[in-house]
């Protein structure tokens, strides 16, 4: 049987035991270090990561000119988590649409 060693995400320690359940079932565990200000915690919050699929289909579609609505009616999601992949997109200089719109000042590349 695989025991998993829960932690207070404060101050790091053992001394936790189940403090019942969230709404949506999630279970909540309470530190009882003395001096702990955090006590009450959940072990892993209901954050679901979008698949790599569909990130990377995202990108594709960002890469090959599609704005955000095209895509997000393409891949039948919401222009947020489009918008949300775009801004990251943007952060490691592969922005959607055309690069010398956003850097202007950069010699543009002749065609042909
Ligand atoms: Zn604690």
């Amino acid at each position: 049987m695989a025991v998993v060693e829960v932690r207070c995400p404060d101050c790091d320690s053992l001394n936790v035991v189940k403090y019942g359940r969230q709404p949506n079932g999630a279970q909540r565990f309470i530190c009882q270090n003395p001096p702990c200000t955090r006590r009450v915690f959940l072990l892993n919050y209901q954050i679901k990561p979008r698949p790599t699929v569909t990130r990377q289909q995202i990108i594709d579609l960002a890469l090959s000119g599609a704005d955000v609505q095209e895509t997000a009616q393409l891949l039948r999601l919401p222009q947020e988590s489009v918008m949300e992949v775009f801004q990251l997109l943007s952060r490691f200089s592969l922005p959607p649409g055309n690069p010398q719109e956003r850097h202007p000042k950069q010699p543009r590349a002749l065609a042909g």
